[in-house]
């Protein structure tokens, strides 16, 4: 990902495999749908880590970035993955604006990881960061995704968690029941 930090010393993505899972990859060397395990997934991890694409080698999520996020924030520990978009997948707008995070809620994740991206996200968008709440939808599926900025600029200015837990609750039960399309592949090279 380009969050345009550097990867946290040390830190591996160990038995995480998320990604490689999770992620809808749309590159002209592969393709694959979101929420299906990649062919090349093995016990072992990644059975072609030598010979990877590209996208899977330039590919990190934000805990593989993020120092202050520990041990437990390990997206298949938390069931919270953070990353960034490229430019070409934010809705038009807000292109070019400057830096931003998509979280991806996976399952359920423990209400003390809640609280904690509760202030997270507030301090993000107080901060100006374009904050991009996403929900995934079935296997082969689009997820459903929001921008949360617009929304909370005031809560988070003024730190009001509980108008964020509350917004942000109220956009994942919707999301949860959106009609989720087919993903459709764009890359045509
Ligand atoms: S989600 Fe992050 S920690 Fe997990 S495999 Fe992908 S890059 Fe590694
Ligand atoms: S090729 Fe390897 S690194 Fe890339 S998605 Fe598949 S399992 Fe993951």
């Amino acid at each position: 990902m380009a969050l345009g930090i550097e990867l946290v010393p040390g830190r591996s993505c160990g038995e995480c495999t998320l990604c490689c899972t999770n992620l809808a990859i749309d590159t002209k060397e592969y393709r694959k749908v979101p929420g299906v395990p990649c062919a090349h997934l093995c016990a072992q991890g990644c059975g072609i880590y030598d010979t990877r694409y590209p996208v899977c080698r330039t590919y990190f999520c934000g805990w593989r970035c993020m120092d202050a996020l520990g041990e437990e924030w390990r997206p298949d520990r938390s069931g919270i993955l953070f990353d960034a978009l490229p430019d070409e997948e934010l809705p038009a707008q807000y292109r070019a604006g400057g830096r931003n995070l998509r979280i991806t809620l996976f399952g359920r994740p423990a209400s003390d990881k809640m609280e904690t991206l509760y202030r997270f996200v507030s301090t993000l968008i107080a901060g100006g960061v374009l904050v991009v709440l996403a929900v995934p939808g079935p296997p082969g599926h689009d997820g459903a995704h929001v921008v949360l900025n617009v929304s909370l600029q005031e809560a988070a200015e003024n730190g009001d968690l509980f108008r964020i837990e509350a917004f942000i609750s109220e956009v994942v039960v919707l999301a949860r029941d959106a009609p989720f399309k087919p993903v459709r592949f764009e890359n045509t090279d």
